[in-house]
């Protein structure tokens, strides 16, 4: 089904023209689409990629998991002690009155199990890790106890019995899920992963992401800039971008306006990668071969989206040769590029590679200052986020916040997010703010 009319059966509230795969001139159209539907309708289109390959645990940080990692063992493997102390039978304890017991000579270390028996009023040293020795239920913390020569005395109702003792397969029971599929592998997982003892997991093939900018006005640094050129910068920012999120790259440099070239070049992504990301060539002014061509090669949706910066964006699915790549053709303004990256691409690439969707962790941060804002689209300003001397986050927008002005996103460390719905906040107010550490 085209990806347009799937979307207008997903929200038939809005105006089709705006989604059309290919309108007269849909960009024209008066109404704008709603960053979520935006964002919804990308997700309801995608279908993840579903390669899967094996990869030792050393090379997993980063890839997904195409399957549920199952314990084979019982972790921990055995009841043992989480302290240094003394082992002992928890009924001999007492809420009234000391306790007191005669250690036996020897101590229980960690990865040394204790094969002999301690009877009633009898305890024995043990480290923390060490294996519980058999019918001892509690550990008495080594500094809860007054030891003199071989006795050992617990003041009363210090200690409960069980206390103190790690259970067997307390962590995670033999059979049990310990990472799920759709698992984005962070380090803790790894080393999970380890305790089962497992040395390789299955993962998604990595996401081959194909990157250009179009542009007759854009030259790669390293190039003398005739006049009215300017560097490209989007190619950098969004490789950036892309290599956090730890997909494979093939950067196919710069396309000019021009028809053939950008055929080509798309049909080189579409035959090397599983989705295309392109600046510029997609706002208004531009030439309408972009939106013809595209339209040819596949299924596009190009929408005016209800938000700033980053309004004109197209989303589809690409054919050529028997293959297909999902396009995201983002704005060629440097600011809009980024931004609608990290509001449409970012979620959805991960999704694409298997992931299972984390929402993004946001902050709630006092504005320093008033931020003018209208109702009906989503906005996106450039912020400095810091701690008050009150321990509250603050934000401070970076000055001026046109489309193109790249240092004032370099100086952020923050996006601040202005709800579709909300209007103007007062300084002081409470904002919604994406973290760039927490997009990366
Ligand atoms: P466009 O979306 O192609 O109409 O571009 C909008 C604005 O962004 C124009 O001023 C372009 O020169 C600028 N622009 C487009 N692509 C890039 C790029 N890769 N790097 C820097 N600026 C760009
Ligand atoms: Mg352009």
């Amino acid at each position: 089904m085209a990806v347009g009319r799937r979307i207008a059966t997903l929200f038939p509230h809005i105006d089709t023209q705006d989604m059309s795969d290919l309108g007269p001139s849909p960009l024209v159209s008066g109404q704008e689409l709603h960053v979520r539907a935006a964002r919804e309708a990308i997700h309801a289109a995608l279908r993840p990629i579903t390669d899967t390959m094996t990869v030792p645990l050393e090379g997993a940080l980063g890839r997904v998991l195409a399957a549920d990692v199952v314990s084979p063992i019982d972790v921990p493997a055995h009841d043992n002690s989480a302290m240094d102390g003394y082992a002992l039978h928890g009924a001999a304890l007492s809420a009234d009155v000391p306790t007191v017991l005669q250690a036996l000579p020897s101590t229980v270390f960690a990865g040394a199990p204790y094969g002999g028996q301690v009877a009633a009023g009898e305890c024995i040293r043990i480290m923390t890790g060490a294996v519980m020795p058999e019918g001892l239920d509690t550990v008495v913390p080594i500094e809860l106890c007054r030891v003199d020569g071989h006795s050992v005395s617990i003041a009363p109702s210090v200690l409960r019995a069980g206390e103190n003792r790690r259970k067997r397969g307390e962590d995670l029971a033999r059979g049990g899920v310990a990472l799920p599929a759709g698992r984005l592998l962070r380090p803790a997982d790894l080393g999970l992963a380890a305790s089962l003892g497992l040395q390789t997991v299955q993962v998604f093939r990595p996401l081959r992401v194909a990157l250009f900018s179009t542009g007759d006005e854009l030259r790669t640094p390293g190039q003398p800039l005739e006049p009215g050129c300017i560097y490209d910068s989007n190619r950098y920012s969004l490789l950036g971008a892309l290599q956090r999120l730890g997909v494979e790259i093939l950067d196919l440099g710069l396309v000019p306006d021009d028809p053939v070239a950008l055929q080509r070049t798309m049909e080189r992504a579409i035959a090397e990668a599983d989705a295309v990301v392109t600046s510029g060539g997609v706002s208004m002014g531009d030439a309408d071969y972009t939106r013809d061509l595209l339209a040819k090669m596949g299924e596009v949706a190009f929408w005016k989206v209800a938000m700033r910066p980053g309004r004109p964006f197209a989303f589809g699915e690409l054919k050529h040769g028997g293959r297909s790549a999902w396009l995201f053709a983002l704005p060629g303004n440097p600011v809009a590029a980024l931004v609608t990256f990290y509001a449409f691409a970012r979620e959805a690439l991960l999704a694409l590679g298997g992931a299972t969707p984390n929402p993004l962790v946001t902050l709630q941060a006092r504005s320093l200052a008033p931020l003018r804002k209208r109702p009906g689209r989503t906005e996106y300003q450039r912020g400095i986020v810091s701690r008050a001397d009150d321990g509250h986050w603050q934000v401070q927008i970076t000055g001026a916040q046109g489309a193109g002005i790249l240092r004032s996103l370099s100086q952020a460390n923050a996006l601040v997010v202005l709800a579709h719905e909300q209007g103007s906040v007062a300084a002081g107010e409470p904002v919604t703010v994406w973290l760039f550490d927490g997009l990366v």
